[in-house]
């Protein structure tokens, strides 16, 4: 038995088998091999040089006759090498020697290859570097292809473990088959946790180890709420965890009943709790958790699900499916927010240097304009249908506000022409992710209907740590002094300029932080539906006056560790007996 220890970032428990997930997008993992798997690595190897040899012929025949003879032979170069014993036997004595997959010992071998070329001091060396790099890449593709696929094929139920996941990997999990999943890479707010949450499964990222450390179906205990993932497990850590799993299920039954109840403190304050979705068919999932509509709707998806951009047609079906479903309750669709860590495949292919400082959110789209239009044009068109909200993402200026609604009027202009029925009157808001938003929150209030408070972002971009990076998950905090500062001035803002100010990033699934929100003036949350009836079992049971006192105690503290323990002890002394506590924050174990 094993223990590992990472970021639970979806919560329960699930005992299965490994199925370990390669990806050649990402990175290539160093997994070890069993001694009876290594005849089957060196068979993978061959038929990978033998498929990619075919591959290079058929290209090569082609290029030959319709293109440039010269080109031709590049490509013939590439299949002599791939033929010749002397480049690939080191490859395979990697394999026996260090008990590897045959992908690692490829990309390593080659690698390398190219590493020695590169430093020589002849340009005709230099100049194969990126022939070696291109016969890596051939051959990547054919070994992992065949793993990914394996997924595909998946029968019966398994946690599936990888290096890393992108969020459309998340989103395309069948679920039906995996339980569960575990990754070395990705911090608390990565939108693949996100996506894990919302397709509900448990998964613990930032492990570090697990892919040297787990062979293809060993046994597995993933627990989400610690993100704790036991290797092996004995018996009687198997019997635990099969208690708690049968513990835990009693307990979501319970929260069944409060999803009817209202979101009202003690002292009779309403709280309205909107979900976070990611799907139109999650509006019904708000409903049924007893949700006041949807606070953030993550349009990006449609995208991220595909790998082509989704027509204009396709995007208005999915909003006024979503509208509908949602009846008189409010659908806040905020506008795409791709860029970071969410990039379609194709996007990615010219990655930037520092993608979460770089051409994001609103700011993509004011430099993709036929993108943004199409959207604004679904958006717009599916108004009619109900309640909708526009909100732009990731604002740092009220220019780039300016610019952005522009755009919009620009859209409703072309629509009033073509003699297309719109709600002219849509509610527009921002989304504060970033400290500058923040600060100059008075004057946006001035000019927008409502404020959405992404701590997610506005945790990253303020205390300066990547919200995807296991190494730095330790400094990433809401609780952080700063962070809370600049969630009071928005408050303020919003208040003084009569406008509603909600907060959508994942402390408002987190118990721990319900009291300290209320007390510092929040009245709306957007959070994962599955987590709403958890927050309404706090909100129900706090009164605001004592919510308020906590809030000013937690203002005399000067450290992150001093407010998460004051409001971890608050939390525990209101909650009924059985509650354990699943803050996001305390996932690490
Ligand atoms: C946020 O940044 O808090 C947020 C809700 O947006 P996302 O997580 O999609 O970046
Ligand atoms: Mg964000």
């Amino acid at each position: 038995m094993k223990l590992l220890k990472g970021i639970g970032v979806s919560p329960g428990v699930v005992i299965g088998r490994a199925f370990v997930l390669d990806d050649v997008a990402l990175h290539i993992p160093r997994r070890h091999v069993s001694e009876g798997d290594l005849p089957h690595q060196h068979d993978r190897l061959d038929a990978a040089v033998a498929a990619s040899i075919d591959e290079l012929q058929t290209l090569r025949d082609r290029v030959a006759q319709e293109l440039d003879p010269e080109a031709a032979k590049i490509l013939e170069f590439h299949m002599v090498l791939l033929g010749d014993p002397h480049f690939l036997e080191p490859v395979h004595a990697r394999i026996e020697q260090e008990r590897v997959p045959a992908e690692w010992a490829v990309t390593t071998e080659i690698q390398g290859m190219a590493d020695k070329f590169r430093a020589l001091d002849s340009e005709a060396f230099r100049s194969k570097v990126s022939d070696l790099l291109d016969l890596d890449r051939r051959l990547l593709r054919h070994l992992v292809g065949e793993t990914q696929s394996r997924l595909k094929q998946v029968e019966g139920e398994v946690v599936v473990i990888a290096h890393d996941l992108t969020p459309s990997q998340t989103v395309g999990l069948d679920t039906n088959h995996v339980k569960a999943f575990v990754t070395d890479a990705g911090g608390r707010t990565s939108h693949t946790a996100i996506m894990a949450r919302s397709i509900g499964i448990p998964a613990i990222v930032g492990l570090e180890r697990a892919m040297a450390d787990i062979f293809e179906d060993d046994l597995l205990v993933v627990d989400g709420d610690r993100g704790v993932l036991i290797i092996d497990p004995d018996e009687p850590t198997l019997a635990e965890y099969t208690k708690r799993i049968e513990a835990r299920r009693s307990y979501e039954l319970s929260l069944v009943d409060l999803a009817k109840a209202p979101a009202v403190t003690t002292d009779g304050v309403r709280i309205n709790l909107y979900g976070n979705i990611e799907f139109p068919f999650e509006v019904e999932l708000v409903d049924r958790f007893g949700g006041d509509g949807v606070g953030l709707y993550r349009s990006e998806f449609l995208f991220l699900a595909h790998d082509r951009d989704p027509s204009e047609e396709e995007q208005y079906e999915a909003f006024r499916d979503a509208l509908r479903m949602s009846g008189a309750k409010p659908l806040t669709i905020r506008t795409l927010d791709l860029g970071s860590d969410k990039y379609t495949q194709r996007r990615a292919e010219a990655p930037e240097r520092n993608p979460a400082l770089g051409c994001r959110s609103i700011r993509f789209c004011l430099q993709n304009l036929p993108i943004f239009k199409t959207q604004l044009r679904a958006i717009l068109r599916a108004s009619v249908e109900g309640n909708l909200r526009v909100m732009f993402p990731l604002v740092t200026g009220p220019l780039e506000l300016r610019q952005a609604r522009m755009v919009l009027n620009d859209v409703m202009e072309d629509l009033h022409e073509e003699g297309v029925p719109f709600n002219r009157n849509v509610p527009v808001g921002i989304m504060i992710e970033a400290p500058s938003a923040a600060i100059m929150s008075h004057a946006f209030a001035r000019e927008v209907d409502f404020f959405s408070i992404g701590t997610n972002d506005l945790i990253q971009y303020t205390l300066a740590v990547d919200r995807t990076n296991e190494r730095v998950a330790n400094l990433y905090s809401a609780a952080h002094p700063a962070v809370l500062r600049l969630i009071k001035d928005c408050i303020r803002s919003g208040r003084r300029g009569g406008i509603e100010v909600s907060l959508c990033g994942e402390i408002a699934s987190d118990p721990d932080y319900i009291m300290l929100l209320i007390g510092i003036g929040l009245r709306n949350l957007s959070l994962v539906p599955s987590a709403i009836p958890d927050i309404k079992r706090v909100i129900r049971a706090v009164d605001t006056r004592h919510c308020e006192l906590i809030a000013r105690k937690v203002g005399s503290f000067d450290s992150e560790r001093q407010v998460l323990n004051f409001i971890r002890d608050e939390t525990r002394k209101v909650m009924p007996e059985g509650y354990d506590g699943r803050s996001v924050e305390g996932g690490v174990a």
